[in-house]
């Protein structure tokens, strides 16, 4: 069966970054619902102009605009070795919606690997990413004050998927905080158990 994997964690805590490591490592496909709505955001679309100042904002978009999102983005024959999900599901809603959506195809979610960073850590690591990166290169959301809302809505809204997978036996704890190719390293070893 399809394994998919979910890449779970905080803000900042390096999502993104360990899944297009983890993706050329393995040939799964990453699917990133904050890299579609910025596509959506940067071309304009009714999606992208309804999405854009909940995300600057640091909030969480809708779920039923995310599970559109998912449902028009996500090719499952395309991924044969899998998807690669980082920043979604970001609700127990969403997850609920992902469940069915592969039970349909007799596929699931196989593992959660969750990226385990302090919150102070995640408010030092956006402050330098700030101060490194050029004004026209920033994310919307790369502000202190959008990182504070971003981590409000991830303790609100988002730890609770932790207990949903957690009661599933799918979550595995990795330490966000080591040098990003150990954290690599760790989630490869969790995904070859
Ligand atoms: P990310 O790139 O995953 O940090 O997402 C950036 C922003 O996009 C988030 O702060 C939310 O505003 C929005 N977003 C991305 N994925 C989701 C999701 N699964 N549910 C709700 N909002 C999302």
């Amino acid at each position: 069966m399809t394994a998919h994997i979910v890449l779970f964690g905080p803000p900042a805590a390096g999502k993104g970054t360990q899944a297009k490591r983890v993706a050329a490592a393995t040939g799964m496909v990453p699917t990133s619902t904050g890299d579609m709505l910025r596509a959506a955001v940067a071309e304009n679309t009714p999606l992208g102009q309804k999405a854009a100042g909940i995300m600057r904002a640091g909030n969480l978009v809708d779920d039923a605009i995310i599970m559109g999102i998912i449902n028009d983005h996500l090719v499952l024959g395309d991924a044969p070795d899998g998807a690669l999900f980082d920043g979604f599901p970001r609700t127990v809603a969403q997850a609920e919606g992902l469940d069915s959506l592969l039970k349909e195809r007799g596929e699931e979610v196989s593992k959660v690997v969750n990226i385990v960073v302090p919150d102070e850590i995640l408010l030092s690591r956006v402050e330098s990413r700030i101060a490194e990166t050029p004004v026209a290169e920033r994310r919307s959301d790369d502000s202190s004050e959008a990182l504070e809302v971003r981590l409000v809505a991830y303790h609100e809204q988002t730890v609770p998927v932790m207990a949903y997978y957690r009661s599933q036996g799918k979550l595995v704890d990795v330490d966000g905080t080591a040098l990003i190719d150990t954290v690599t390293q760790s989630i490869l070893v969790h995904l070859s158990e």
